[in-house]
Formats: structure tokens, C-alpha cells, sequence
């Protein structure tokens, strides 16, 4: 036949809290060939509670796959050269497997989810001083509702079949990617158990200097360590596909949606930081080799170790739980508008809040205030307020969510960043972006390709130890075309509404005690 000769093809599986996507990469050239989306269902049993189901979650990758096949056949190029297969997913989120059925012992417990508010405080009761960061030496991380192994002590304390399934030694705890890999490498044949060690930073039982899990944290969590995923780089060949077309390509890279996305835009100098926007919003800062304790509200987290033998690197992390959420709530939850992007037609129609303010702190407010007690609040309101002002306001909200962010980064780093890179499926909102930089005061620079998370799985994957055919270096493709948002109200102005933002956050502040 007479195919198209592109050379070396890599795939990435873009596993998020909102959607799973399979996408396409050329090694040579990095261009995104193909791709297909398939939207995850939410679960809300409680209120507080945050379910996914695992099986629908592995079957939206399965079929993202197949189509993604299907349409690259339609193109005319062949799915054979696809060579590597990276993953990125959303983290924190935690499943518990039999691996003698396959079958998953409860729904995946969601990194929103508030229902270890309960566990959270009971931890608290044996920590001198109610300290939260009392394992932040180790971990980097506040204790909070927000990571694994709490969650993974709920799932003991409250599922039966769990704890049963561990005495008989047939659970396997992981997070979404350790889930996928398992599944995608054969599962209850043979399927690996493994994670990398941006995923395992996020647990909470990892020791992020020795970068193995810790027996004092699972003593404190009281978590049976054989239940644990092998920690493993983020580029490294970790088992083959068992999975339709891509069946016998190897897995190769590994890397938490966040450290995916500040691979994928390049950022690997010291000071070079990302935001990502999807459901939350995620600001990474590399800081190299060396770890920094934050003294602002931020998370000490691995950023990458791309091979066995490469130093691991860490960056500082302001992490947001509600960005895109809050769109999806004006859908879901108002019906205000049919689909995301509207929001910002709405928005255009006002151009301001004329003073209503949104704080959506509906799984609490995570950095830099780490209070499980928030809840949102709209205020501000008047007679003339309508649902396009309130648009406006929860677009604001992400943005002045970002500014508190990059205040605290600026402050912990104290080198202040001049411009910010972002990505997400937020990012295509223009009115955002113009917002975000008007209150940053800093220009806001989007890459013309903004599937940055799944390119930096594509990089890790395709880059990997028998692997090898990544072809680019970081330096071909930082002359990629950008998208630029310069600043264009009056810092004052600025300074005005964020003063105001602050005072709706105090008012958010201890509302559920
Ligand atoms: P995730 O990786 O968390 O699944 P994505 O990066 O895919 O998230 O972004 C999806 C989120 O972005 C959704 O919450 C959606 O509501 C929001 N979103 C998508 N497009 C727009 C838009 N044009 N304006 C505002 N929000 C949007």
C-alpha cells in the first residue's frame, strides 16, 4: 500500500478528572497527528463525595485507543509505527483492586473528595500540636483531605471486601496509573504493578529524598505495605500493551498529569514554571535537583525522573481544586449555559462582575489556605446581577485564585516569574486568559499545541531506555509559536478587585466547622 512514511510514532494516554484522550505524536517533529476524547462520568452519591468508576474509566481508554486507530487508518498512516505508549493521569485519585478477578473493590475515591474531613481530624488528634505539616519533611505535603493514603485509610475503615481482599492477599491499592498499567499490561495474567515516582509523591506514604515508600508513614496511615504499587522512573520501559491494535508496544513513560505538562512545555531550567487549567489549576515551579520547603502554602512535589540512572528533580506545586469545575457546575448544576465554552460568550456580554465575587471552594480551599472548612459562596450580589455576571465572577475566581499562587511561589522562590506559561482545556477561553493576565500584571503565554500533558508523556515515553526514538531536544521546540496576553488595565485596578477577592475568601473561611 502505499502509507505514509513519517518515521517513529508515539502515543500518550491523557488520563484527566474531566476526560480520557489517546493522542499521537511524531518523534521526529513532535506534531500531534490524531486523537480522540472520550468525557468521564462524575459521581456525587454524598455531598462531599467524589466517585469514578475504574472499569469505565479503563474502557474510555480502550476505546480513545481504538478510535484514535481507527481514524489514523482513515489518515492513512499506520498505526504500526506507533513504537511507545506514554501515560499521564489525574493523581491522587485512588482505586483498590483483587487482582485474582480483576475487578475493582469500590469506585475510584477522586482527589476532591471530602469524605476523609473525619480521618483527616482524627489524624490530627495524635500530632502534637494539631500540626499539619508535621510529615511535611518527608513528604512535602500538608496532611489534608486531598491525598491517597487517606483516602486509603477510609477505604479500610469502611469496606469490608476491602479489608477481607487484603488479609487474603488479594488487593492491590494504586492510582490511576498504576490501575491503567496493570489493566493495559495484561492484569490478572500477568499485569505489572508499578508507579513512577511523580505519582508515588502524591500519596503521602512516600519518602520523596529516599524516594521509597516509607514504613513510618505507613505505620502512621497503618497502610499494609504489600498492597503498594513498585515505585519505578518516569522513563523506563515498564511492560508490554495487551490492548487491541497496540497490542505488544511497549509502556514506557509515566508522569502525573501535572509533572506531564511541565515536561511538555519544556520547563526543565530551575525557576521555569507552568499553570495548568482543568478541572483545578496547577502551578508547577521546577526547582531542580534540590527539594524547597515552603514557607507559603505551597507543596514540595516530584517533578520528573526521566530514567533509572537520571537525577530526580523537584518542584514547588500552588495547587487549586476548582478551576474548570466551576464552569462545569454552571452547566451541570445552574444549567446557565449547554456546554463550557459558552461561559465565555456570557462573560463577553458584561465584560465585569460589576462587583459580585465567587469563591468556589466546594471541596474546601487547598493553597495556600489548606481549609477543609471552606465552602463557596457567591457575594456581591445586587438587584441588577444576573447569570452573566456571574460568569464573569467564576472566571475571575480562577485567576485570582492563580494571582494568590504565583504571590506565594514569588515569595518562596524570590525571583518573582515575569511571565507564565499555561496550558489546560481552559485555556482555550480567550476572556480567561486576558483576565488571568490583567490580574497576574504579567504577560500569559500559551504554546500554539496546547496538549501539553500528553506530550510530555509522548517525551518521557518516546525518550526511554530501549525505547530511543525521541528525536527531539527541548531546545528544537521552545521556538514554538506562542499565544501572548499582555496586561491591559492599571495595577491599581488590579490590586482593587484582588483586595476584594481576599475579603470574599475570609468570608468562605470556617463556614463548615
Ligand atoms: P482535566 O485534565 O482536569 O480533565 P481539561 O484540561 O481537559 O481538564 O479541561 C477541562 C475543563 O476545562 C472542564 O472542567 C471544562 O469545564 C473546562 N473548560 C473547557 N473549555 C472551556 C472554556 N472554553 N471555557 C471555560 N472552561 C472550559
Amino acid at each position: 500500500s502505499d502509507r505514509m512514511a513519517l518515521g517513529p510514532l508515539v502515543g500518550a494516554i491523557d488520563q484527566g478528572t474531566s476526560s480520557t484522550r489517546f493522542l499521537v505524536f511524531n518523534a521526529k517533529t513532535a506534531e500531534l497527528l490524531s486523537h480522540h476524547q472520550v468525557e468521564i462520568r462524575q459521581k456525587f452519591p454524598k455531598e462531599g463525595w467524589v466517585e469514578q468508576d475504574p472499569k469505565e474509566i479503563l474502557q474510555s481508554v480502550y476505546e480513545c485507543v481504538e478510535r484514535t486507530c481507527e481514524k489514523m487508518n482513515q489518515l492513512n498512516i499506520d498505526v504500526t509505527n506507533i513504537k511507545a505508549v506514554g501515560v499521564s493521569n489525574q493523581r491522587e485519585t485512588t482505586v483498590v483492586w483483587d487482582k485474582t478477578t480483576g475487578e475493582p473493590l469500590y469506585n475510584a475515591i477522586v482527589w476532591l473528595d471530602l469524605r476523609t474531613q473525619s480521618t483527616v481530624e482524627r489524624l490530627l488528634k495524635r500530632i502534637p500540636g494539631k500540626n499539619k505539616s508535621f510529615l511535611k519533611h518527608k513528604t512535602g505535603l500538608p496532611l489534608s483531605t486531598y491525598f491517597s493514603a487517606v483516602k486509603l485509610r477510609w477505604l479500610l475503615d469502611n469496606v469490608k471486601e476491602i479489608r477481607q481482599a487484603v488479609y487474603d492477599g488479594r488487593a492491590m491499592f494504586g492510582t490511576i496509573d498504576s490501575w491503567l498499567i496493570w489493566s493495559l499490561t495484561g492484569g490478572k495474567n500477568e499485569g505489572v504493578h508499578c508507579t513512577d515516582v511523580t505519582n508515588a509523591s502524591r500519596t503521602m506514604l512516600f519518602n520523596i529524598h529516599s524516594l521509597e515508600w516509607d514504613s513510618e508513614l505507613c505505620e502512621f496511615f497503618d497502610i499494609p505495605m504489600e498492597i503498594l504499587p513498585k515505585v519505578r522512573s518516569s522513563s523506563e520501559i515498564y511492560g508490554l500493551m495487551e490492548c487491541g491494535s497496540l497490542t505488544g508496544v511497549p509502556i514506557s513513560g509515566c508522569l502525573g498529569d501535572q509533572s506531564a505538562a511541565l515536561v511538555g512545555q519544556m520547563c526543565f531550567r530551575d525557576g521555569q514554571a507552568k499553570n495548568t487549567y482543568g478541572t483545578g489549576c496547577f502551578l508547577l515551579c521546577n526547582t531542580g535537583q534540590k527539594s524547597i520547603f515552603s514557607e507559603h502554602g505551597l507543596l514540595t512535589t516530584v517533578a520528573y525522573k526521566l530514567g533509572r540512572d537520571n537525577p530526580v528533580c523537584y518542584a514547588l506545586e500552588g495547587s487549586v481544586a476548582i478551576a474548570g469545575a466551576v464552569v462545569r457546575w454552571l452547566r451541570d448544576n445552574l444549567g446557565i449555559i449547554q456546554s463550557s465554552d459558552e461561559v465565555e460568550k456570557l462573560a463577553a456580554e458584561v465584560g465585569s462582575s460589576y462587583g459580585c465575587y465567587f469563591v468556589p471552594a466546594f471541596s474546601g480551599l487547598y493553597a495556600p489556605y489548606w481549609e477543609p472548612s471552606a465552602r463557596g459562596i457567591i457575594c456581591g450580589l445586587t438587584q441588577f446581577t444576573n447569570k452573566k455576571h456571574i460568569a464573569f465572577a467564576a472566571l475571575e475566581a480562577v485567576c485570582f485564585q492563580t494571582r494568590e499562587i504565583l504571590d506565594a511561589m514569588n515569595k518562596d522562590c524570590g525571583i518573582p516569574l515575569t511571565q507564565l506559561q499555561v496550558d489546560g482545556g481552559m485555556t482555550n477561553n480567550k476572556i480567561l486568559m486576558q483576565l488571568q493576565a490583567d490580574i497576574l500584571c504579567i504577560p500569559v503565554v500559551k504554546p500554539s499545541m496546547p496538549e501539553t500533558t500528553a506530550l510530555g508523556a509522548a517525551m518521557a515515553a518516546g525518550s526511554a531506555e530501549g525505547v530511543g526514538i525521541w528525536s527531539l531536544s527541548p531546545g528544537d521546540l521552545t521556538a514554538v509559536t506562542c499565544e501572548r496576553f499582555e496586561p491591559q488595565i492599571n495595577p491599581e485596578e488590579s490590586e482593587y478587585r484582588y483586595a476584594r477577592w481576599k475579603k470574599a475568601v475570609m468570608k468562605s473561611i470556617g463556614w463548615e466547622t
